[in-house]
């Protein structure tokens, strides 16, 4: 390390920026009418400018010489250097889209599921390369820096990750966003093992501090809670109605960047934290009493604590209740308050704002901005509610009823008193309608109804949803047929024009540019510039995949990402993957619906056959297949799940008789970061739920973008990636959903598909007896009675097409050049899957808004 880069010499600064010089003259100084409207100028696009930023953000902001710095202290000044490059065009889009009074979409969403920010940033902001050279110039390594940042995990999966992947094409399409969430204290748990059993550790990720984000107390919002609601005669001789809350707390916004890729736009996500109106008793403190001093305050931070580490089943619970208002409810005065301006007539709300809501999480705002109109701004109920209609549009998420998020009134009569009024009255109006359409068909109401009655009174969440919305969508065709066919069949008769799809995508930066850097240059080399911004234009690789040297060459690159996961699971798990493998890869949260038990059959199943003296070992494909999957903390046969394939996993490899033929790999705690190292390593992509229970997919799509072949039922989007990749590029297995349903109505009996299938049975056996297990019975016993007893998902009666289909994966990979064709297809055929189109559906078909780009 030389001297001169160890400390920022101010006598190197070629002019000190206006921005320092404001800082420097604190408050008191009056900026200048042009310094008031141009932002400052950032630091020179160049090594140099870069390096000195850096040592400034070292020295004057850590506090530290270079010398002395830790990799921590270096990650945050490298992060705030990067910062630095995109504040101007933040503050620009702020301010251009104030003066152009541009529609907004307000994204609000529970989950965020980001990922880390820096290796974005740099992307976004076009400085790999200087980043690169700077951080050489200090003898650092920006790779090793990178590698430090723990990523906000604001998210559980797929839900969080497609909000993360909306506001970043957004910003790339440079169409007006805000995206509304919660600033979580604890993002979604740390996976540990310990005796292969899954343990959870909070995940503090805001501990070594976070320099993503702008926290901005200023313009916190206060957010009441509880109480009652009075009756009284207005000013106007008007009857109203007034909410008197018992308590309230303050939301405080924190800002993050958003940045477009290489446009110079940065839109914002605005997350709120809860903090204390008071922080504590200064009577009960001056008493001595000082826990009940504090008590207020730990219970109006708990809000925002941490993340509910649920995917796919509501808890119920009041505090994930208090989340969703408080953040909505912050998000819209905030709207109303800080983004529109001071005079605005609210009449004209729709023309300024579309609420998307991210599944029902946020749908208590619906009755929020009905009692803002109503009660505070004197509407009248009908011009309200037409308002309010016009304002919202609403993305279902499942179909599975159990996911379906209810709230019992007594609940939210308690927490909400005057939301709950207001929904009574909007459910009554839409009853009324109902039996005026239907001849009063009582019973088509009852169903209709926001408001179940049992087991417990409720409100049904997505009804609230569904009559608000002006639009209705599922996530892929498939989902949004069924929507409209089996989940909402009555209100989807009643308004047919309501519902539309909008089928889910992910953000090629991350998941192709960021993730496969390899690729992405033999794609540029092959077909030129662009594509991470036309992702169609991915067709144009559709010769290459008869071009021999390019499969080479793709091939190539698959084994250096394979070499790059090896590295990373040696150091990060202490795994050794073996090379040459089929690497079969099953990434996503654990879930029944999922069925990964049906791959660990397969898994139980291929071990048998090298043990078996039928086959001989050096005629089957090695292969190594890699789980990664997290489990909600108390869904025990998820978890039960989970130490069953670590034991197995444990047991295989242990076992010299299948060395180098088969190898099982959990890493912990799947997230962001490590998908993108996994995907673009794989050969084969596991996309197996049972057909009609997943929505969409998102991994499918990253999996067929990085060129892997997908095994998969014809659920969710796996059916438009079948669709576009061709049947000759997709392994396709299992029954169709109107097949589960005849099979579901005629009672599925999981005895007898065992009975009547050798092969299962032999697998089910086999594992039941605790030879897969270390000897072990007992470690199989959760997961095998349930198979037996009553498979919900019906992992049984898929098991021998599935094994078949693995049967025609191994032929089919056993010819490489026909394999790398078929991958090199996969990619060129998948750019359909970009998010950037799913954003450009939404334009179309649900916010008429047009994008810039
Ligand atoms: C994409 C993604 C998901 C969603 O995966 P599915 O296979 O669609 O369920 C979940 N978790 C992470 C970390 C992801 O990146």
């Amino acid at each position: 390390m030389t001297h001169e880069t160890d400390f920022h010499d101010d006598s190197r600064t070629v002019g000190e920026t206006p921005e320092m010089a404001t800082s420097v003259t604190g408050p008191q100084f009056e900026p200048t009418h042009e310094r008031a409207l141009t932002p400052a100028v950032g630091p020179a696009r160049d090594v140099d400018g870069f390096v000195r930023q850096f040592l400034r953000e070292l020295n004057y902001t850590q506090g530290v010489p270079l010398s002395r710095s830790t990799l921590n202290d270096q990650y945050l000044a490298l992060a705030r250097t990067v910062r630095h490059y995109l504040m101007q065009g933040w503050i620009r889009t702020g301010k251009r889209r104030r003066d152009a009074g541009d529609k907004v979409i307000g994204y609000l969403s529970a989950e965020y599921l980001l990922g880390r920010q820096l290796d974005n940033a740099l992307l976004a902001a076009g400085l790999e390369d200087i980043a690169r050279e700077a951080m050489k110039e200090c003898g650092l390594d920006v790779d090793l820096l990178r590698s430090q940042e723990i990523e906000p995990g604001l998210g559980n999966g797929g839900l969080g990750r497609l909000a993360a992947c909306f506001v970043d094409s957004l910003a790339t399409m440079d169409v007006s966003c805000i995206g509304y969430g919660i600033r979580y204290e604890y993002g979604i748990f740390k996976q540990t093992f310990e005796d292969g059993r899954q343990v959870e550790v909070p995940d503090s990720w805001l501990a070594l501090g976070s320099p993503w984000e702008f926290p901005q107390p200023d313009r916190a919002v206060q957010i009441d809670f509880g109480g009652h609601t009075e009756r009284y005669t207005g000013d106007d001789g008007r009857e109203r109605t007034r909410w008197v809350p018992a308590w309230d707390v303050q939301a405080v916004p924190y800002h993050l960047l958003v940045p477009g890729y290489r446009n110079g736009v940065v839109n914002t996500l605005r997350l709120w934290s809860a903090k204390a109106t008071n922080a504590f008793d200064l009577q009960l403190f001056n008493q001595g009493d000082y826990a009940e001093a504090v008590r207020a305050q730990t219970f109006a931070e708990n809000i925002t604590k941490v993340l509910y580490p649920e995917d796919s089943t509501p808890q119920g619970r009041e505090l994930r209740l208090q989340q969703q208002y408080f953040f909505v409810a912050a998000s819209i005065k905030d709207f109303i308050r800080h983004t529109l301006p001071a005079d605005f007539d609210l009449h004209r709300l729709p023309e300024r704002i579309a609420f998307q809501l991210n599944d029902t999480h946020p749908v208590i705002a619906i009755p929020e901005l009905m009692r803002i109109l109503v009660d505070e701004h004197d509407f009248e109920w009908d011009e309200a509610w037409d308002v309010t209609k016009q304002c919202f549009d609403y993305t279902c998420h499942t179909l599975l009823p159990e996911a379906l998020e209810v709230w019992p009134v007594d609940l939210l009569g308690r927490l909400l008193p005057r939301h709950l009024e207001i929904v009574y009255r909007l459910n009554e109006d839409f009853l009324a309608r109902v039996r005026e359409q239907f001849d009063g068909d009582e019973v088509r109401a009852r169903r209709m109804s926001m408001v179940q009655e049992n087991p417990v009174r409720a409100i049904r969440m997505a009804h609230l949803a569904t009559v608000a919305a002006t639009k209705v969508n599922g996530v892929a065709e498939l989902h949004s047929q069924l929507l409209r066919d089996k989940v909402l069949p009555d209100f989807s008769e009643m308004w047919p024009d309501k519902f539309t799809n909008v089928t889910n995508g992910v953000t090629p930066r991350r998941f192709v540019r960021i993730a496969n850097p390899g690729m992405s240059e033999l794609v540029t080399e092959a077909i030129g510039e662009g594509w991470l911004t036309d992702l169609e234009r991915l067709r144009e690789l559709e010769p290459f995949a008869d071009d021999a040297a390019f499969r080479e060459r793709f091939r190539a690159v698959k084994a250096g990402n394979k070499e790059r996961l090896r590295q990373l699971l040696h150091h990060r798990d202490g795994i050794d993957l073996p090379e040459g493998h089929l690497l079969d890869v099953m990434v996503k949260r654990l879930h029944e619906y999922k069925r990964q038990s049906l791959k660990l059959l397969h898994v139980v199943s291929l071990y048998q056959r090298l043990l078996s003296d039928e086959v001989d070992p050096e005629s089957t494909t090695p292969r190594t297949v890699v789980f990664g999957a997290k489990a909600a903390p108390g869904y025990f046969m998820a978890k039960e799940t989970i130490a069953l394939i670590n034991a197995v996993a444990a047991t295989i490899d242990a076992d010299e008789r299948v060395a180098g033929r088969l190898a099982i790999a959990f890493p912990a705690n799947y997230n962001v970061t490590l998908a993108e190292t996994l995907i673009p390593a794989a050969d084969l992509s596991e996309q197996i739920s049972l057909a009609g229970k997943e929505a969409s997919g998102t991994g499918n799509m990253k999996f067929a973008l990085n060129g892997a072949l997908t095994i998969g039922t014809d659920d969710g989007a796996n059916v438009e990636i079948r669709q576009l990749v061709g049947d000759d590029n997709f392994f396709l297995f299992g029954m169709t959903e109107p097949r589960v349903a005849e099979l579901q109505a005629k009672g599925y009996v999981p005895g007898d598909v065992y009975a009547s299938s050798p092969r299962l049975k032999s697998a089910i056996d086999f594992l039941a007896s605790g030879e897969a297990t270390g000897g072990d019975p007992s470690r199989a016993a959760a997961v095998v009675d349930d198979l037996l007893s009553s498979d919900r998902f019906m992992a049984l009666a898929d098991f021998d097409a599935y094994v078949e289909a693995q049967e025609k994966v191994e032929a089919t990979y056993a010819d490489t050049e026909a394999w790398t064709r078929s991958a090199i297809l996969n990619v060129a055929r998948s750019g359909f899957f970009s998010s950037d189109r799913s954003m450009r559906d939404y334009l179309d078909r649900i916010w008429n808004v047009s994008a810039r780009s």
